[in-house]
């Protein structure tokens, strides 16, 4: 037996010991649906400057070009599927092993595949609201305006700003989120950790939240990231290709 043979054997074994799984999931699990990372090479982000919530809230210059970036964005996010990485963390869920999914992306792939505990670091792109009175739509509402030449959408209601609920450049982190994404990360006995590179402040912290709290962890990251001494296994995989072997 080969040594990657042997490892994803003993990854196996290590998940099927474990009862308190918790992932936590970066771009890297949707590339595999389509969805390219947003600091990829020839993206739609290369393109677009990123504005800013402050940009946002300062003037309608700055809202049209942030909703022209949306425009093209949305449509993808709408078609993508989940694939088989996330199916797996569905069915881990299913069988009551996985407490939480601890995301940073905003693309709703994870509810898509059936997974019920997901916290949205970063919030989500599946909706937008109104700034002023939290009246909320779906994303597919907000394109057809968009569509239809609404260049700076407002609120139906009361007139005020429309913005996805993601969280913006600028804007603070979820106070509510960061909280049970730390305590999932403190109680668990595995944390699995599929496609982030984890380069990012303060989604980084949850794999050595993790580790202090005696948990294992397994990396499946398509690249080598600064955390993988700390690693019982890491895979440098498709998350997709490693999840489905991990939990046939
Ligand atoms: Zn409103």
């Amino acid at each position: 037996m080969n040594t990657y043979t042997q490892q994803i054997k003993q990854a196996r074994t290590l998940l099927g010991n474990s009862s308190r799984v918790v992932a936590f999931s970066g771009a890297g699990i949707s590339t595999e649906s389509g969805l390219s990372d947003f600091r990829s090479k020839g993206g739609l982000w290369e393109r677009y400057r990123i504005v800013t919530f402050q940009e946002f809230l300062a003037s309608h210059k700055n809202r049209i070009e942030y909703w022209s970036m949306r425009r093209e964005l949305i449509p993808g996010l709408l078609n993508a599927q989940p694939n088989p990485a996330h199916h797996a963390l569905a069915k881990l869920e299913e069988e009551g092993k996985l407490l939480n999914i601890i995301t940073q992306n905003i693309d709703g792939l994870h509810q898509s595949a059936g997974n019920k505990k997901v916290i949205e670091l970063h919030g989500t792109n599946m909706t937008a609201s109104c700034l002023t009175c939290n009246l909320q739509w779906s994303i597919a509402e907000i394109q057809k305006r968009l569509e239809a030449g609404d260049l700076d959408p407002h609120c139906n209601d009361c007139n005020g700003l429309i913005k996805p609920d993601t969280v913006s450049f600028g804007q603070s982190m979820p106070v509510e989120a960061m909280e049970q994404a730390y305590q999932a990360a403190a109680s668990c006995d595995l944390l699995l950790m599929i496609g982030s590179s984890l380069e990012v402040q303060p989604a980084n912290q949850f794999p050595l939240v993790a580790h202090q709290g005696g948990a294992s962890l397994v990396f499946i990251n398509r690249t080598a990231t600064p955390y993988d001494h700390l690693a019982t296994f890491s895979f440098t995989e498709s998350a997709s290709k490693i999840m489905r072997t991990l939990t046939e």
